[in-house]
């Protein structure tokens, strides 16, 4: 699966049963899936949320979605603070059939996958502080199904 990397931008290919050994950069070193949102396409995303040991955060996004551009700092900050899930970005524009495959009808969109399965979904741009519990909420429904 191609990853592209948060912190240099330069596209990696990582071996989907190599995501779980904390895969990292080729160019800059630094690791894929820590610290900031990692753009993935439907491909990235599914092996991401099938195979990921952590649960994976999504935020469905586009670029002319002025609450998507509000919400992008809250989700950063997120990933950039939170080691206990993978925080991926999904374009719902450069990604049509994916969206429309899990009915995302309004953006920003955000959910919590794990092993394959949802596990919360919201729409709308949370606040931080609702956006840190919903995650943590969404973390111990996913541990409390592993
Ligand atoms: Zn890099």
């Amino acid at each position: 699966m191609l990853l592209l990397c948060a912190h240099c931008h330069a596209t990696n290919r990582v071996q989907e049963d190599r995501l779980n050994q904390t895969p990292t950069c080729g160019k800059c070193g630094r690791e894929l899936l820590s610290g900031a949102p990692v753009a993935v396409d439907e491909a990235a995303f599914a092996a991401l949320i099938e195979r990921s040991e952590r649960p994976v955060a999504v935020d469905f996004w586009a670029a002319w979605c002025g609450p998507c551009r509000t919400f992008a700092p809250v989700f950063a900050d997120a990933a950039a603070r939170r080691s206990d899930l993978v925080f991926a970005k999904v374009d719902t524009d450069a990604n049509p059939d994916l969206s429309a495959r899990l009915a995302i009808r309004s953006i920003p969109t955000l959910a919590v996958f794990h092993r394959g399965a949802l596990i919360e979904r919201v729409s709308g741009a949370l606040p931080a502080s609702r956006f840190d519990a919903w995650l943590q909420a969404a973390v111990a429904k996913a541990a409390s199904k592993a």
